[in-house]
C-alpha cells in the first residue's frame, strides 16, 4: 500500500544511493539502452527522452561521499557541487551514463564540462547555452539552433531520429510532470501542515533519477496520500527559502528550518522541474514550442537572466504575496558568486515592500545544522512577535 511513509522511505533511498541503481536498472532492462546526464539549473529532458534515452539529474553527491579526487582539479574556494560531481564521475560511479549536458548557470559549470570531455573522451559532452535575451527574431532565433544542434547530438548518440511525434508524446509526459509538481507546491501553500518540505523536496528529487512516467505514477500516489493522511497544525511562520536553483542544501538544513518553527511555503529547489509555467503546446512544431516556452512561459528567478533593472526580484516579492508568506530566509551555496551577488538586489526589493528576510550560506555536506536553526527559530519568533499586529 502507498502510504505517505512507505513512498517517503522510497524516494528517501533513491536520494541516497550514488551508485543510481534505478536508473542502471531502467537501462539494464532493455539492450541498447543509453542514459544522458544534466547538471541544473535547466535543460530539455523532452529531447533526450523522446530519443529513447532517460534524462538523468545529477546534483552534486551530497553529504556522505567524501571529496578526495574532486579536490584535484579545483581550487578550494569554490562551492562543492562541481567537486563532488567530478567524484562521482572518477569513482565510477556514473560508468553507465553515455551523454552529459552542463547547462550554462555559470563559469563553474563551464569548466567542469571541459573538464569531462577531457576526463571521460567516450561521453557524449555539451555545454547548453540558453539565450539571454527574449526576443523571438534574437534569442529565439539562437535558442532554436542551440536546440537543433543538440537534438542532432543525441540523435546521434542514440543512433535514431527524435521524430516530431516522439518529441509530441515526451511533452505531453513532462507537461503532465510539472503539472503535478505544481499540484503538490500548491497543496503545501494551502495547507503547508499536510506537506512537509523534507518530503515534498524528496519527492520531486525521485524525478532526477527515475523515468518520467514512474515519476508522474509517484506524484500522483504522493498527493493522494498527503490529502488523506492529516497531519497537526503547527503555529509555524510561512517563509520562502530563496538562494539555492544550483547547489542543493543538505536535507537537514530543510528540516533545521522547518524544526525551528517555519513551515517553507516556496523554494527554488530543482529549478529545472517548475522552470516552465504553462503546458507546452502540442500543435504545430514541438521544437518551435519548447523555444518559445522558454522565451516566454519561464519562471522568474536568480537563475534566469533580467534585462529590467526595475524589475529585478519582483519575482520574489510576488512569491512572498502569493503565498502569503511572511517573510524570506535566503539559503545560498558557499562560494556561489550567482547567487551572491543577486542577494543584495534581492534584498533591496524585500525591504522597499517591508518584508522581513534573513540569510546564511550551506555546502551541499555542511554538517552542523544548530547555527540554523537558532537562526531560523529567531527569525520566525520575530515574524510571530512583531511582524502581525
Ligand atoms: S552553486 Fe553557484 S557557483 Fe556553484 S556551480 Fe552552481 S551556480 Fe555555479
Amino acid at each position: 500500500m502507498n502510504t505517505r511513509q512507505t513512498l517517503v522511505e522510497r524516494c528517501s533511498a533513491l536520494f541516497e544511493d550514488l551508485s543510481f541503481g534505478a536508473s542502471r536498472a531502467w537501462k539494464d532492462a532493455q539492450p541498447g539502452r543509453k542514459v544522458v546526464a544534466y547538471m541544473p539549473v535547466y535543460v530539455p529532458r523532452e529531447l533526450i527522452h523522446a530519443a529513447g534515452m532517460l534524462p538523468l539529474g545529477i546534483l552534486g553527491a551530497g553529504e556522505s561521499l567524501e571529496v578526495i579526487h574532486g579536490d584535484a582539479y579545483y581550487q578550494s574556494y569554490i562551492c562543492r557541487i562541481p567537486r563532488s560531481t567530478l567524484e562521482l564521475g572518477i569513482t565510477g560511479r556514473l560508468d553507465f551514463v553515455e551523454g552529459f549536458l552542463f547547462p550554462s548557470i555559470c563559469d563553474v559549470i563551464r569548466n567542469l564540462s571541459g573538464i569531462w570531455k577531457l576526463q571521460f573522451p567516450d561521453v557524449y559532452v555539451r555545454y547548453f547555452d540558453v539565450p539571454q535575451n527574449y526576443v523571438d527574431g534574437i534569442g529565439g532565433s539562437y535558442y532554436r539552433r542551440e536546440l537543433e544542434e543538440l537534438k542532432e547530438g543525441l540523435e546521434h548518440l542514440a543512433g535514431r531520429l527524435i521524430t516530431p511525434e516522439a518529441l509530441r508524446a515526451s511533452i505531453t509526459l513532462y507537461n503532465e510532470n510539472r503539472r503535478l509538481i505544481a499540484g503538490l507546491y500548491a497543496l503545501r501553500t494551502e495547507r503547508p501542515w499536510q506537506v512537509p518540505s523534507s518530503e515534498l523536496y524528496l519527492v520531486v528529487r525521485a524525478g532526477m533519477v527515475l523515468p518520467v512516467e514512474d515519476h508522474n505514477q509517484l506524484l500522483k500516489d504522493y498527493h493522494a496520500a498527503a490529502v488523506e493522511e492529516e497531519l497537526p497544525i503547527r503555529d509555524k511562520s510561512r517563509i520562502v527559502l530563496s538562494g539555492v536553483f544550483c547547489e542543493q542544501p543538505p536535507l537537514s538544513l530543510i528540516k533545521a528550518i522547518e524544526m525551528a518553527g517555519c513551515y517553507i511555503v516556496d523554494d527554488d529547489f530543482m529549478l529545472i522541474t517548475r522552470w516552465l509555467l504553462q503546458d507546452v503546446p502540442l500543435d504545430g512544431d514541438p521544437l518551435q514550442n519548447l523555444v518559445d516556452a522558454f522565451l516566454h512561459h519561464s519562471a522568474e528567478t536568480s537563475a534566469k537572466y533580467q534585462p529590467e533593472a526595475k524589475l529585478k526580484g519582483q519575482y520574489l516579492v510576488d512569491a512572498v504575496k502569493g503565498t502569503k508568506a511572511e517573510g524570506v530566509i535566503f539559503a545560498a551555496p558557499s562560494f556561489c558568486d550567482p547567487a551572491l551577488l543577486e542577494r543584495p538586489m534581492l534584498q533591496t526589493k524585500l525591504d522597499a515592500t517591508l518584508v522581513p528576510h534573513i540569510g546564511f550560506k550551506y555546502a551541499e555536506n555542511s554538517g552542523q545544522m544548530q547555527p540554523v536553526r537558532e537562526q531560523a527559530g529567531t527569525f520566525a519568533d520575530s515574524i510571530k512577535l512583531w511582524s502581525n499586529p
